[in-house]
């Protein structure tokens, strides 16, 4: 009798929660009719100029119209507003849109949260060397929380542009030089801003920028041209940018860069055909800053109604700064330009505004950011965040970690005691006073026993030696010399590219020269981009990258340099010899003559080796993870099934670690050539001394398709190489055919 009556509860509760499920999904749809339904109304009453309103984004200052930016809101010119950070003037200028304005539609606030609000994580790219995909989503969450809580509704963030070549300063801000873990990233990212529902008042409505394949802008030199072919586009650069549609990023924003002869702000084809076609995304695309206007300096427009008419066709729903689409409501009445373009980008705005919350919630809560800023957990995960993003390049002779006894360290360089550095580029509204500095964290973990001789030693970039001497002198004082090296906050990030990827100024003088003290050397290394760092890699027996941190730099480094964390980042960059080898990436080509040192009449160079300084994926640890009993379940597999693969990892050292695994295939033969590598799968796992577990992969054939000869995006069978290790240059090998 008892079993009868909990299998009636049972079936019961089933049907109700399946009934409450539809009736879930019926709300759901319910919902998004009524949203039309509600945008549909607005339409009928709104004027040519209110609809223009809402896709015209000035700047705080008004930048490029009247300066008094109420009176605009107040007509029902502006539909959104970015870097407005002061939540009271937010409020205020909401309240002007909400109460004062024909029809109540509120503003909707976007700001650059690129890498945190006020609580500053490490860079994006150096988030990307985690693997860490929760903790990268978790981040966003952070992120998205502070800065609601500060009134922005919007972020313009993920970057997810690819870059292959890191002469181009904007690589910090994206994850990198791969396209499967730049789409896992961007769908955590998405996750971590928006949640499931942006209209939380914890989260924001993303925006993946820059579409598209901006990262491509030839030689690496910022807003230059971009070739690319149609097959590397839809390869290579938009993976990530369809992983976060997918994901439900609310907005997009159209690219700076010409892309084969159309400036991505005026390209219907990736805008509207691909976009909104074949992805079938439905919120909105804004322009990059004054995209629109710049398409007359392209050549594409002869002026900025001609601009206008463009963007707005291709499919730019909203126009970041400039206003070239004042014109529209007149080209409207004289014939020139159809409304429905206008309806149709208004009804993608205002479908984002609803959906967002702005017209339920409209107003921020100005008591609320005391509690939310630098919240101790969040200070945690930052230093979480910093520790998982170091990596370690070299570690002869097991220099690292330093014992906690040590009686005098030198820390010398000029990054050791700077603030503003650590914060990186796009630091939003990062404070240089919540930064821990190196000098701080490493005096805080060891203590009063230990002398720390700071000296800076040269400035980062300048070519004075005056400071030499005295750097010199505390490297002599000390046991061992920490080494704080590399590029300023100013050096990378938009509007700097470099030709030269050296340690600017005289810091690797400064290096050669305390090498001669003939102290134990590590060189900490903190930039933007990959760096070459020849002589450094050869001679300094350990290295490890910071890249640029954010406010917990300090303690984030202290836990690594001391042991009490073990590093497991890996690169997601190749680090080239020289600038002259890029764009070196690790997915590319066999080509017809594949490099061989025998043979003179193969791709390679002849002054430089063509392999890469240090391969994609590479990552030291404090201990030594061994691979073994590479398993592939079926060798021959029919389409569409799934292909499992295993390996065993073996802690053989004597600490505890973290090892990302990476699995890569290629595919041998193809309708199109196929890249020699590519990265199809990753497992972050932690061992303890002695431990091995065995990772799995079930591979889908999904994750095999590309864009193939007539452009379909299919997988072909046929055979496969797979390898599984520890980067993209070593790793098991095994193998895998897909039969029809
Ligand atoms: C950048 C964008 C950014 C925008 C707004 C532009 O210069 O390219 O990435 O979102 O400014 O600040």
């Amino acid at each position: 009798m008892k079993t009868y009556n909990l299998l009636v509860l049972c079936i019961l509760s089933a049907a109700l929660l399946s009934g409450c499920e539809a009736g879930l999904k019926r709300q759901a749809e319910n919902l998004d009719s009524e949203i039309e339904k509600q945008i549909d109304e607005f339409l009928r009453k709104m004027t040519l100029e209110e609809k223009v309103g809402q896709m015209t984004q000035p700047g705080k200052h008004g930048e490029d119209g009247p300066s008094d930016i109420e009176d605009e809101v107040r007509k029902g010119k502006v539909g959104s507003f970015l870097n407005i950070t002061d939540i009271k003037q937010r409020n205020h200028l909401q309240k002007i849109a909400v109460e004062q304005t024909r029809l109540g539609i509120p503003l909707i606030f976007a700001f650059d949260v690129i890498h945190g609000y006020r609580t500053i994580f490490p860079v994006p790219l150096a988030e990307a060397t985690s693997w860490d995909i929760e903790l990268i989503e978790r981040t966003a969450e952070i992120a998205a929380k502070e800065a609601r809580a500060a009134g922005i509704d919007w972020t313009f963030s993920p970057m997810i542009d690819i870059a292959r070549d890191p002469r181009w300063g904007r690589i910090v801000e994206g994850a990198g030089e791969d396209p499967y873990l730049g789409s896992l990233i961007a769908r955590a990212k998405v996750r971590g801003y928006q949640g499931n529902d942006y209209s939380d008042p914890e989260r924001l409505a993303a925006c993946l920028k820059h579409f598209a394949a901006y990262g491509a802008v030839q030689a690496g030199r910022e807003y230059n041209t971009t070739e690319v072919s149609e097959r590397v586009l839809r390869n290579v650069y938009l993976p990530p940018f369809k992983a976060g549609v997918k994901e439900g990023a609310a907005t997009l924003m159209s690219g700076f860069n010409d892309l084969d002869g159309i400036p991505a702000s005026g390209n219907s084809y990736i805008l509207t055909d691909i976009l909104r076609g074949e992805w079938g995304f439905d919120g909105f695309v804004v322009s990059d800053w004054r995209s629109v206007k710049q398409l007359i300096y392209h050549g594409q427009a002869k002026d900025e109604e001609a601009a206008g008419i463009i963007g707005a066709s291709a499919g730019v729903d909203m126009e970041m700064v400039s206003r070239t689409y004042e014109n529209l409501p007149r080209l409207v009445r004289q014939g020139k330009f159809p409304e429905e373009v206008i309806d149709q980008a208004v009804r993608r705005i205002l479908r984002i505004k609803i959906r967002a919350g702005l017209f339920d919630n409209p107003y921020a809560d100005e008591k609320l950011g005391a509690s939310v800023m630098l919240h101790p957990e969040h200070l945690k995960i930052a230093r979480e965040m910093v520790r998982s993003s170091m990596v370690l390049l070299k570690n002869k002779s097991n220099h690292l970690p330093l014992s906690k006894g040590v009686k005098s360290i030198a820390l010398i360089g000029p990054l050791a005691d700077s603030r503003k550095d650590m914060l990186g580029a796009w630091a939003g509204i990062g404070k240089e006073t919540d930064v821990v500095t190196v000098l701080e964290g490493i005096e805080q973990t060891v203590g009063s026993d230990c002398a720390v001789h700071y000296a800076k030693g040269c400035d980062v970039l300048g070519d004075s030696k005056e400071d030499f001497a005295e750097a010199i002198e505390a490297a002599k004082q000390s046991e061992v010399v920490i080494m704080v090296m590399g590029e300023s906050v100013k050096l990378n990030g938009e509007g700097h590219s470099r030709t030269s990827l050296d340690l600017p100024g005289v810091q690797r003088e400064l290096i050669q020269e305390i090498y001669k003290t003939g102290k134990p050397v590590v060189v900490l290394l903190f930039t933007g981009r990959p760096l070459t760092i020849n002589w450094v890699y050869e001679n300094i027996p350990a290295i490890l990258i910071a890249w640029h941190p954010g406010i917990q730099a300090g303690t984030g480094i202290a836990d690594v340099i001391f042991g009490d964390y073990n590093p497991s980042g890996k690169l997601t960059v190749t680090f080239p010899r020289n600038v002259g080898q890029i764009p070196i990436y690790y997915n590319a080509k066999n080509t017809g003559r594949p490099p061989d040192a025998n043979d003179r009449w193969t791709s390679k160079y002849i002054d430089v080796p063509w392999t890469p300084l240090i391969p994609f994926g590479y990552g030291l640890s404090y201990t030594v993870f061994e691979y073994s009993n590479l398993q592939i379940a079926k060798t021959k597999v029919v389409l569409d099934e799934p292909i499992l693969i295993k390996v065993d990892v073996t802690n053989t050292g004597n600490r505890a670690g973290q090892e990302v695994v990476q699995l890569y295939i290629r595919d041998l033969v193809g309708s199109v050539t196929r890249p020699v590598k590519e990265l199809k799968g990753f497992k972050k796992i932690f061992l303890n001394p002695g431990e091995t577990k065995t990772v799995t992969f079930n591979l889908s054939q999904d994750n095999l398709k590309f864009y193939d000869r007539q452009m379909n995006f299919v997988v072909e069978p046929g055979e496969f190489k797979v390898w599984v290790g520890p980067n993209s240059a070593e790793g098991l090998e095994s193998g895998f055919e897909i039969v029809e």
